[in-house]
């Protein structure tokens, strides 16, 4: 299949930008599939209520067929539809931070096939903050299934052109809409008991949900790294973001850690392997290794967030053998942060 490549500034979207995201549309209406930007990562696009568009998805990513996708919508009277009865609380949270960040798990309605919701009775809803997606969503009638738009276990992509090399010839169109501006995967909370939970963590915090619905949980299996439970979001269960190499978070005081990854880092060096370290501004200087990246700065988690998955994506291009990074902090956007490096490094954790 030959993927067509567009390129559109979501801050400018003019008389041929709404052209190509109208034959966007048109591809997802008959069965198609588009990667599109959002302001979390890129999502690989398909009609969340045509059970064949959500099987292509999961061919496309690899995907396990029981491991659900977030349906995207732009407006909130789209919920009628797809959901049994919006919760009060779903309201409420929309308010708050839709179009954004947050997914929401909702009774779903027979209008979502479960091809869509991975067998279950549930579906999982956002609205995001990005005009293209929101303009691509109309222009598709409504309802897109979007995972991200990479090969199932990789990092998710950031950018347009890593779905390119993990997409390419697979799908009808990918959307270039520049670097997006979060970096990391929407929360994901549960609204279908009494007690809402929060399945994944991202960048609306259990703060910011427990300030506007007085009460959150959050599911023990996400911060517990040795609990033998299952976890609810079923995605979570696999590993996930994946690099290509092996990667070690190295946890202790700074200046062990320092000197303990550069001892590592020599002695697989004077075995052949080419050897990465993720740090930040103020220890970036300090490592002997192949390649150095920093996050920035370590009290701007934002940036951290934001540098996450592209540093790893980075790696796999240098074709980097191992990797060593520092551990951050678990509160806040922290937590989605340290999270993600978990699942990345398999949670392969050394604690000086
Ligand atoms: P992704 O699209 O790759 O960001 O992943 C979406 C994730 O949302 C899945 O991996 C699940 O963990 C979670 N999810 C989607 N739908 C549901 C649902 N109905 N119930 C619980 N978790 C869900
Ligand atoms: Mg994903």
């Amino acid at each position: 299949m030959n993927t067509e490549l567009v390129v559109i500034d979501e801050k400018n979207i003019d008389d041929a930008a709404k052209a190509s995201i109208d034959k966007a549309g048109n591809i997802i209406k008959s069965g198609g599939l588009v990667a599109f930007p959002t302001e979390t990562v890129y999502g690989l696009g398909g009609d969340a209520l045509n059970k064949h568009s959500s099987e292509k998805i999961y061919a496309a990513k690899g995907r396990p067929s029981d491991n659900p996708l977030i349906v995207h919508v732009s407006d909130m009277d789209a919920l009628t539809k797809i959901v049994k009865e919006v919760p009060e609380a779903a309201k409420k949270l929309a308010d708050a931070f839709w179009p954004g960040p947050l997914t929401m798990i909702m009774n779903k309605t027979d209008a979502v096939p479960y091809e869509t919701t991975g067998g279950l009775d549930t579906v999982a809803i956002r609205m995001p903050n990005n005009k293209i997606a929101l303009e691509l969503i109309k222009a598709s009638g409504g309802y897109i299934a979007a995972p991200s738009a990479n090969t199932s276990g990789r990092p998710s992509p950031t950018v347009a052109r890593y779905c390119v090399e993990d997409l390419s010839g697979k799908i009808e169109m990918i959307i270039d809409g520049g670097q997006v501006g979060i970096g990391l995967e929407s929360t994901i909370v549960d609204l279908t008991s009494d007690e809402p939970m929060i399945l994944r963590p991202g960048y609306i915090t259990a703060d910011m949900i427990k300030e506007v619905l007085g009460k959150v949980s959050i599911d023990k299996t996400i911060i517990d790294s040795t609990s033998t439970l299952k976890p609810k979001a079923p995605g979570m269960k696999y590993k996930h973001y994946a690099p290509k190499g092996e990667l070690t978070i190295v946890q202790g005081p700074m200046e062990e850690v320092i000197k303990y990854i550069n001892d590592k880092a020599a002695c697989a060096k004077k075995s052949g392997k080419r050897v990465g370290v993720i740090g930040t501004d103020a220890t970036k200087d300090k490592y002997v290794a192949d390649i150095v990246k920093s996050l920035g700065d370590r009290e701007d988690e934002n940036t951290i967030a934001h540098e996450l998955f592209k540093a790893l994506r980075e790696f796999d291009d240098d074709k980097v053998d191992i990797m060593f990074s520092e551990s951050f902090d678990d509160n806040g956007i922290g937590q989605a942060i340290m999270n993600r490096l978990l699942k990345a490094a398999g949670h392969n954790v050394i604690v000086l």
